[in-house]
C-alpha cells in the first residue's frame, strides 16, 4: 500500500480509473456520472501532501480504435482541475508530459500495445515516473500495460482506492458477519456463475433477480415466453440449482411487458410461467417485498445487478425495493460497479451503503476467488 512506498520529492506515475460515462452534444461533452473521479482523490490528496514532486496519471477511457477524439480524456481532465484546484496538464504522448505539478496522458487505449501489455510501452510509461501507485480497480482485473507492464519497472504500491476496494471485497467472504445475503441480477447468468458458486459455499442466502432468472426458470421447466433467456446459462443454471441446498432464491411472481420499452403493455403474474408474446421485465412485488425482508434481517449484503428493466421506468420497481432494502439495512452495504451502482445513483441512495464499488468485472473475479493481475504485481 501507499504506507510502504516513499514519496517525498518524487515524480509518481499513477494509474487512475477515470472511464466515466459521457453524454455528448453539439457544444460540448458531459461526464454524467463523476464516482469514478471522485473516488481517485483521497490518492492524489494523500500523495500531494505527503511532498510528491509531480502526479502523472495514466487512465483509460471506452475502448477506441486508434486517437478517437470522442474518447479523449479532455472532459476528465477539466474537471479534475476543478475538483484539485489546480491546472491538469494533458498530454497527447508520454513523451508531450512537461514538468506541471500534475499532468495526466491521453486516453491509454489510443496506444499500440496498451491491451497487449506490450513491454516497449510500458517502458514509455515509466519513463514519467520514480514511482508508480496503482488505483484503478476497476482495471485490475486485465493485464495491460499501463497498470501491469508498467508495475514491473518501478517500485509500485496499491492507492488507497484500490486497498479498500481489495480490503472490503474480500472481507465480506473471509470473515462477514452473518446471515451474510447476496443479491444478483441482471442480464446473463453466465457473467455471474462463478460468483453465484462462491456465494453458494459461504453465503447463507442467495437471491436472484432479472433476466438471469430466466435460465434458472427453463431448467426447472418453466416457460419463458419471449423474456431475454440466454441458453448457454440454462446448463450453468440447473448445476447451481441441484447444489443450492434451499440457499438460492427465485423470484415467485413478475411483471411483464409485451416488448422492451418504457410504453409497453404492463401486467403483473402471480406466479412465473411466462405466455407466450410476453416477457418478464421486472420481478414482481411479492418477491421485491420477500426479497427486501431477506436484506433487512442480514449481517451482510453483496449486491450485483439489477432485478429487471430499472431503466424502463414501469419496470424499475422491483430494483427501486431492493436499493431502498440495501440503503435502509443496518447491515455491512457492499454493492458491485456497473449497473446496480448506476440504480443506486438514479434512486439518490448512493451514500446510503457501506461500500460501493467501483468496479464491475473486477469486483466480480476478486469475489470469485480469482487473483487481479493488477494487485498481484505491485512490489512496494
Ligand atoms: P448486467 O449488465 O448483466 O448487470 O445487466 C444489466 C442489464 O440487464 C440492465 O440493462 C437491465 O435492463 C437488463 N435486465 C435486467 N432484467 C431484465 C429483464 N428481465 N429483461 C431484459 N433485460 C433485463
Amino acid at each position: 500500500t501507499l504506507d510502504d512506498l516513499d514519496v517525498e520529492g518524487k515524480r509518481v506515475l499513477v494509474r487512475v480509473d477515470f472511464n466515466v460515462p459521457l453524454e455528448e452534444s453539439e457544444s460540448e461533452t458531459r461526464i454524467t456520472d463523476e464516482t469514478r473521479i471522485v473516488a481517485a482523490l483521497p490518492t492524489l490528496g494523500e500523495l500531494r501532501e505527503r511532498g510528491a514532486k509531480q502526479l502523472v496519471l495514466l487512465a483509460h477511457l471506452g475502448r477506441p480504435k486508434g486517437r478517437d477524439p470522442k474518447l479523449s480524456l479532455a472532459p476528465v481532465a477539466a474537471r479534475l482541475s476543478e475538483l484539485l484546484g489546480e491546472q491538469v496538464a494533458l498530454a497527447a504522448d508520454p513523451e508531450s508530459v512537461g514538468d506541471d505539478s500534475v499532468a495526466m496522458v491521453e486516453n491509454v487505449r489510443y496506444f499500440d500495445g496498451e491491451t497487449a501489455n506490450d513491454p516497449e510501452l510500458a517502458k514509455r510509461y515509466a519513463a514519467l515516473g520514480d514511482v508508480f501507485v496503482n488505483d484503478a480497480f476497476g482495471a485490475a482485473h486485465r493485464a495491460h500495460a499501463s497498470n501491469v507492464g508498467v508495475a514491473e519497472l518501478l517500485p509500485s504500491a496499491a492507492g488507497r482506492l484500490l486497498q479498500r476496494e481489495v480490503e472490503t471485497l474480500t472481507g465480506i467472504l473471509a470473515d462477514p458477519k452473518r446471515p451474510l445475503v447476496a443479491v444478483v441480477g441482471g442480464a446473463k447468468v453466465t457473467d455471474k456463475i462463478g460468483v453465484i458458486d462462491a456465494f453458494l459455499e459461504r453465503a447463507d442466502t442467495i437471491l436472484i433477480g432479472g433476466a438471469m432468472c430466466f435460465p434458472f426458470f427453463r431448467a426447472q421447466g418453466h416457460q419463458t415466453g419471449s423474456s431475454l433467456c440466454e441458453e448457454e446459462g440454462v446448463e450453468p443454471a440447473a448445476r447451481a440449482l441441484a447444489a443450492a441446498d434451499g440457499k438460492l432464491w427465485l423470484p415467485v411472481d413478475l411483471v411483464l411487458g409485451d416488448r422492451f420499452a418504457a410504453d409497453a403493455q404492463r401486467r403483473e403474474l402471480d406466479g412465473v410461467d411466462v405466455p407466450d408474446g410476453w416477457m418478464g421485465l421486472d420481478v414482481g412485488p411479492r418477491t421485491a417485498y420477500e426479497y427486501a425482508g431477506v436484506i433487512a434481517d442480514a449481517g451482510t449484503v453483496f449486491w450485483n445487478g439489477p432485478m429487471g428493466a430499472f431503466e424502463l421506468d414501469p419496470f424499475a420497481g422491483g430494483t427501486r425495493m431492493v436499493a431502498e432494502a440495501v440503503a435502509a439495512s443496518p447491515a455491512t452495504t457492499v454493492v458491485g460497479g456497473g449497473d446496480s451502482a448506476a440504480a443506486l445513483t438514479q434512486f439518490g441512495l448512493a451514500d446510503r451503503v457501506t461500500h460501493m464499488s467501483t468496479g464491475g468485472g473486477a469486483s466480480l473475479e476478486l469475489l470469485e476467488g480469482k487473483t487481479l493481475p493488477g494487485v498481484e504485481v505491485l512490489s512496494a
